[in-house]
This record gives structure tokens, sequence and C-alpha cells, in this order.
């Protein structure tokens, strides 16, 4: 079968979850024994979202290949349980910077180089190269990032609007998630902003298929009634997504409305039933926890909690995993001290240090994991996190007092966290090309890497396998001149490079759980398949919970 597109549009504001309902979507064509894929086209000007602030922005998702990607890339992966690449996420400043090396090559032969052809051609390009190759998916679901109306957007909806020509009306079908607002005052529903919205994207040149309305409330018919007639769509071609208590009841919430099936017929799939037994055992484990663990995430960014999405989700699968809900309490580490430490950590089950660049916060992070150290708290370290757990284990057990990273201290003697440029030289396959101009040097260790598990250790206890891949997004190593120092003093080096030269996963011995990994294991855990480092974290915060609260 050839590969058949759907587009999913966004109108009249952002934020109203048009990734989660692309995912959800292609969970349920997945159910039905259809393959899919699934990409996000950001109009943005970066070339991708690496540069960008957290707090912007949110996460950055990382992929296999070491793609610095959309964080929606996580709910496809995560909903769509299927692993993507730097072919699945793209930007306007990405499309515009191969169009400009283009043109400096030559390529265009003298023409004129403008937004029509040349730019939507290569869009065009991308996103046709999805359905290119033997494992070609049946579906590929192109969501456009922004909201109908934009500027930047532009570019991406011509050339949506062209490949439904060129494919065809079987091939192709746009979806339009739009808000239709609950007027409590007035007391009803508003389909206005749906019209207008409509009504932009008809300006150019689209017609949408199926109108998908986010609500609080399902909509009543007659007003399903009035949005397919204003904007020209089958009467059964209107959908309501309403809010949801936990994100993966969205693909349910469609399943019951129909709307998988109404695609189906648009696109002329083979008509099956969606097989979403599992999906219901885990949404009915979700339903029915035995208990509750609270977790303290200690990082920078815990205002905005889009800046840790896969980690809360990891968590929360972790919970899962353990017949528990995770209550997340989030800490600016700014606010730990030994002083605050005491009473910020009261209660608390497990302690998670996260991610992050940059040293505001850091010394608070290391607090944190001396007092989790100390106090015999579950501790899990996750790259910046691990990085400081061996700061804090140099400097208070092996008595290295300026014990420090190169990253935030250059002229310490005690550098157990530094840059292995020699190793980068050889091995590292993919650079953060924000770095290759700076001082910095091309030095990101990003995307899927081995390491190798050593027996007896709780890294063993969770993977139960010699050798595992994690995906990686840093720059800074541990330093091996420390490596036998910190050994005698009792670290333990549970997973390393299969070659031996980094150290991937430290541990300490006489605590109940003591882990940190210089891997984002976030990135990898699904709703139906806790990562296993979670699940044993969250399984010792249980044990933690059992102990102090009987
Ligand atoms: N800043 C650290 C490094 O670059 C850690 C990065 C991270 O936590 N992802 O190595």
């Amino acid at each position: 079968m050839k590969t058949k597109y759907i587009f999913v549009t966004g109108g009249v504001l952002s934020s109203l979850g048009k990734g989660l309902a692309a995912a959800s979507l292609g969970a349920l064509l997945k159910a039905r024994n259809i393959s899919v894929t699934i990409q996000k086209l950001d109009p943005y000007i970066n070339v991708d979202p690496g540069t960008m602030n957290p707090f912007q922005h949110g996460e950055v998702f990382v992929t296999d290949d070491g793609a610095e990607t959309d964080l929606d890339l996580g709910h496809y992966e995560r909903y769509l349980n299927i692993s993507l690449s730097h072919k699945n996420n793209t930007t306007s400043g990405a499309i515009y910077n191969n169009v400009i090396a283009k043109e400096r090559r030559g390529d265009y032969l003298g023409a004129t180089v403008q937004v029509i052809p040349h730019v939507t051609d290569e869009i065009k390009r991308f996103v046709l190269s999805l359905s290119e190759g033997e494992d070609a998916p049946d579906v590929a679901i192109i969501e456009i990032g922004g909201t109908v109306g934009d500027i930047e957007g532009l570019p991406f909806l011509e050339a949506i609007r062209q490949l439904r020509s060129e494919l065809g009306r079987d091939n192709c079908l746009n979806i339009h998630l739009t808000l239709v607002p609950y007027l409590r005052a007035a007391g009803e529903y508003k389909t206005k902003p749906t019209q207008h919205s409509v009504k932009e994207l008809l300006s150019i040149g689209i017609q949408p298929d199926i109108i998908l309305c986010r609500c609080e409330k399902p909509v009543p018919e007659d007003l399903r009634q009035k949005i397919a007639l204003f904007c020209n769509v089958d009467r059964d071609a209107v959908f309501c997504s309403t809010d949801v208590a936990n994100i993966y009841e969205l693909p349910m919430t469609f399943f019951e409305e129909g709307f998988d099936q109404k695609v189906a017929i648009m696109l002329r799939l083979p008509a099956r039933n969606a097989h979403l037994e599992d999906w219901r055992r885990m949404l009915h484990d979700f339903a029915h926890p035995q208990g509750q663990v609270t977790i303290a995430i200690v990082g920078k960014y815990v205002e905005l909690k889009e800046a840790y999405k896969s980690l809360h989700e990891a968590l929360v699968h972790g919970g899962v995993a353990n017949h528990v809900s995770v209550n997340l309490r989030y800490v600016n580490s700014e606010q730990v001290d030994e002083k605050t430490a005491p009473q910020l950590f009261a209660g608390v089950d497990g302690i998670l240090v996260p991610g992050g660049f940059g040293y505001r916060g850091v010394e608070g992070k290391v607090f944190a994991i001396k007092y989790a150290r100390e106090n015999k708290v579950p501790f899990f370290g996750i790259c910046l996190g691990m990085q400081c757990a061996v700061i804090e284990f140099a400097r208070h057990v092996a008595g290295l007092a300026d014990a420090n990273s190169e990253e935030f201290d250059r002229n310490t003697p005690n550098k157990v966290i530094y840059l292995m440029t020699e190793w980068y030289d050889v091995h590292t396959r993919h650079v953060a090309r924000r770095d290759e101009a700076s001082d910095k040097g091309g030095t990101m260790r990003l995307g899927a890497y081995p390491c190798t598990v050593m027996p007896d250790t709780k890294a063993w206890a969770a993977y139960e396998s010699e050798s595992v891949q994690e995906r990686h997004r840093h720059r800074y190593e541990f330093n091996n001149a420390f490596k036998d120092l910190l050994e005698e003093k009792g670290l333990v080096y549970s997973g390393v490079s299969p070659d031996k030269s980094l150290v991937e996963i430290i541990e300490l011995k006489d605590h109940p759980w003591f882990l940190g990994c210089q891997f984002h294991p976030e990135f990898k855990s699904r709703p139906m398949q806790p990562h296993p480092l979670f699940r044993e974290f969250i399984k010792a915060a249980v044990q933690q919970a059992e102990r102090t609260r009987g």
C-alpha cells in the first residue's frame, strides 16, 4: 500500500494539545494493525530546538540517531511505541538552511530562489521522504506546529495544499483542531472561533475534512451540526477532544467518538477493529493505584513542567509498574542548602536530580544529593544529576573539597567530571550544530550508545541484561583519573561503555537505592513498557514509604 498522509493543523490558539491528538490518532490506527509514522513541522527559525531555552520551548527530546527534536516526538514515541529519527522533525530554519546551501552550490541553475516553489519543494521533499523505501508506513501523520494565521506557518500550509492535489484525494486527509469554548455566563458553547479559523484555512486553499473540537465537555449534537454546516464538512466528521484526567485516556475518548473509524473510511484504509485490550489494561492500572509515593524533582526549570516532560511521564510509568500513583514535588535547586533540605524533603520517598546545563542551582543539587545519601533516601541522578552525585561523593566522602565539573570550574585540579576531547574525536557520530563554531569544539554526545551492565548491581537488577542502549545528550564525562580513588571509597561503576573508557552508571552499595546514569533513560520509557530504572527507583520509593510511614 502506498503511504497515505494525514495533515493536522491547529486553529484559534496554541496549547490545544495538537501533539497529543496526533499521537492518539496514531495509536488508534496502529491498534488497527496499520503501520504509522508521524512527523512534526515546526515553523520557527531555529535549525533545531537544541539551542532553545527549556523555559520557552520545554524539553528537547533526543532520538536514537541523536536528533534534538520537539517534545511532541516524545508523545509520538510513547503513544505509538516506535523509535523516531531526524526524519520525524524539521523546522523553518532547517528547511531554509538546506535551500540556502543549495543556492550557494548553484543547484538552482541561476533561478531566482523563492518561497514558492523552492522552500515549499524542500518541505514537500522532507514530508515525502517518509514514504520512501521498503518499510514505508501505511500512514504518515504530519503535525504542523503553530496556529493557522501565523506568518511563519504559511510555507508549510502551502506545501500541504500542493501535496493534496499531487497525491490525490484518497491519499490525503486534513484534520483541523480548533477551540470550542464554553461561555459560562452565557451558558453555551461558541463556534465562532472555529468558523473563523476554518475561513482562514480556506483562504489559503485548504478545506479541512475533519474538525476536531477541543472542548471542556462533549459538544451537543445541534452544535456539531452547526459546525459541520458552516465549516463545510460531513456531520459525522466533527469530533470532540475533551479534557481528560490522564493523557493516556485520549485515544479511548477518540475511539468512543468513532474518530479513527471515520479517518479509516475517508482514507479507504482496510476495515479492521482496533485492538485496545493492552491500552485498556494499562488505563485500568493507572486508575487503581494501591498506594502513593512522593518524589522530589530538584531542578532549575521547576516553574515550567514542560521542561521535564519525558521525565514526568517516565516517573508516572514507574508508578504504574509498582501499582502506585506518583506525586511529584518540584523543588527549585537554588533553594536547597544544608539548612533547608530537611524541610524541603520532609515526607519525600525519593529524590531525583534531572539533567541540565550551566552552574546555576548546581550547589543546591549537590546538597540535595548529600541529603539523600546521608539519610538513605532513594536517589536517582540523570546526566547532570549523575555528575553532581560524583561531585558530592568526591567532596564529602573522598575528601576532595574542591571537586567539581570542568563545566563549572576550569581551574580546580579535581575535575572529577571533564571534557574528554580525545574520546570524542574518535567516537562521536553526532555533534551539536551549535558547538561547531564555538570554543566548546563540537563535543556533544548525542543519541543512543551501548552500555555494558555489571552483574550484582542495582543496575543489573533493573535491566537483567548485560548490554543495553541508552540515549545521551551531554558534553562532559566522568574523569577516569579519579576512578580508582572513588572506587576505594565505595563508589560502584555498574555501567560502562563496551570498551570500558566511559563510566555510564554509578551507584552506592550501603544505601537502599542510589544510582546515577550519564544517559537519559526517560526518553525510552513507555506507558506500557516502563523503563526498568524508573521501575526500580519507584519500587525503592515504595519501600521507603513503608519504612517511614509504616
Ligand atoms: N551539562 C552537563 C554536560 O554537558 C550535563 C548535560 C545534561 O544533563 N544533559 O555534560
